[in-house]
């Protein structure tokens, strides 16, 4: 089994769930008291979020490198960044590493067209849902083409995100306001599916709350980070 890198804290509150659904499908895969081989950089969230707000993507892709770089040198055989948002600085990383970046987005679009779906509703970050970095990618690399919230109902996901979910507060009233902006979306917009695209989003709404297809980045790139793992 290669031993997988994780790029984590951002937030913490899903690197988590990265950490339990690695482990329990290491066990699932080879049984008894198998477990996924795994080295963490976890980032204090504050630090990263300021850069963020402030659009200082150059001191956040400094960070990102040094992280990668720190787990290379630590044994990672793999780079999996435990969040959509950071994507917008693969590129760097790809560049700053010679190990493979196990790209988010490319093991949602995998399911996305297993499952055919024609037009996901995607619920992220204003960064993710807004610039095109990660809608690009989906639509370059595997034709999808997404749709996003009008920008009350981004305003929305993205605070949720947040001051909510990154914080760990989990609020029923949150939980409809997502449902509310998915139900307007789907009154002008043909979706037909839903990409939760924000490594927090599972935390708050789930496959059972929706009639059409959901999926959950976490899972997948879980999922993808492990494939990699026990390849030969
Ligand atoms: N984890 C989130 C994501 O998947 C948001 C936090 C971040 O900015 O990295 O985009």
């Amino acid at each position: 089994m290669k031993t997988i890198g994780l790029i984590g804290g951002t937030s913490w509150e899903s690197t988590v769930v990265y950490y339990r659904l690695l482990n329990r499908m290491a066990r699932e895969r080879l049984g008894g008291l198998h477990s996924a081989k795994l080295l963490m950089w976890s980032f204090d969230f504050a630090e990263i979020e300021k850069f963020q707000a402030v659009g200082d993507w150059k001191a956040a892709g400094d960070a990102m490198v040094h992280a990668s770089q720190s787990i290379e040198k630590g044994g990672a055989e793999c780079i999996v960044i435990c969040t959509n948002t950071m994507y917008k600085l693969a590129d760097q990383v790809i560049e700053a590493t010679s190990i493979p970046l196990i790209h988010i987005a490319d093991a949602t679009a995998a399911e996305i067209n297993n499952k055919q779906s024609q037009r996901p509703l995607l619920l992220a970050t204003r960064y993710t849902m807004e610039q095109d970095f990660y809608k690009g990618h989906l639509r370059v690399a595997h034709g999808i083409e997404v749709a996003i919230p009008e920008d009350a109902g981004r305003t929305i996901v993205h605070d949720v995100i947040y001051e909510e979910l990154c914080q760990g507060v989990i609020r029923p009233e949150s939980k409809q306001r997502y449902l509310d902006v998915v139900e307007q979306t789907r009154e002008t917009d043909s979706v037909d599916s839903i990409i939760f695209g924000c490594t927090e989003v599972g935390l708050l709404i789930h496959q059972d709350d929706f009639d059409i297809p959901t999926f959950d980045t976490t899972e997948l790139h879980a999922k993808a980070a492990l494939d990699f793992a026990l390849s030969e």
